[in-house]
């Protein structure tokens, strides 16, 4: 069996870097850093998820390492992410450096060559369930929730 798993906001903890840099907390509620942060202009938030030591300098959410490497002794488990494709190499140093099982199930949803939602890529590849942090599809508001259980 195959497991779905989302970065941001499930294994990687974007709140303390976020706080660091603008002094704001992360609001769980909102999914949108656009909306979460409406007095930074939309280019500093382009700049920042470009950014790969942003993303270096996340920590693992809490029980998430355990969690997954539990799960992995019958699942095969796939990551799906929305992060630039640019910050592909900083994201697979990060799943090694914390010790994620099958760090190279990599996925990007906005890879140069397409854009998927996370539900359609996981589909592709024959995942059975996703865990993801946002309860909608950004792409396609009916396809996640009918084909894939969240
Ligand atoms: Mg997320």
């Amino acid at each position: 069996m195959k497991l779905g798993v989302d970065i941001d906001g499930v294994i990687a903890d974007m709140a303390d870097p976020i706080f660091k840099r603008w002094g704001y907390p992360l609001n769980p509620h909102v999914y949108s850093l656009y909306e979460t942060y409406p007095n930074i202009e939309r280019e500093s938030i382009d700049r920042l998820m470009g950014n790969s030591t942003f993303y270096e300098e996340m920590l693992p959410v809490s029980g998430a390492r355990w969690a997954l490497n539990i799960l992995h002794q019958d699942w095969e488990i796939y990551y799906a992410t929305a992060r630039p494709h640019s910050t592909k190499r900083a994201t697979r140093r990060w799943l090694y450096k914390y010790n994620f099982p099958n760090y190279n199930n990599l996925h990007f949803v906005h890879s140069p060559q397409q854009r998927l939602s996370k539900a359609q890529l996981l589909i592709e590849c024959d995942c059975n369930y996703l865990i993801d942090d946002i309860p909608y599809d950004d792409l396609d508001d009916d396809y996640d929730l009918d084909d894939i259980p969240f």
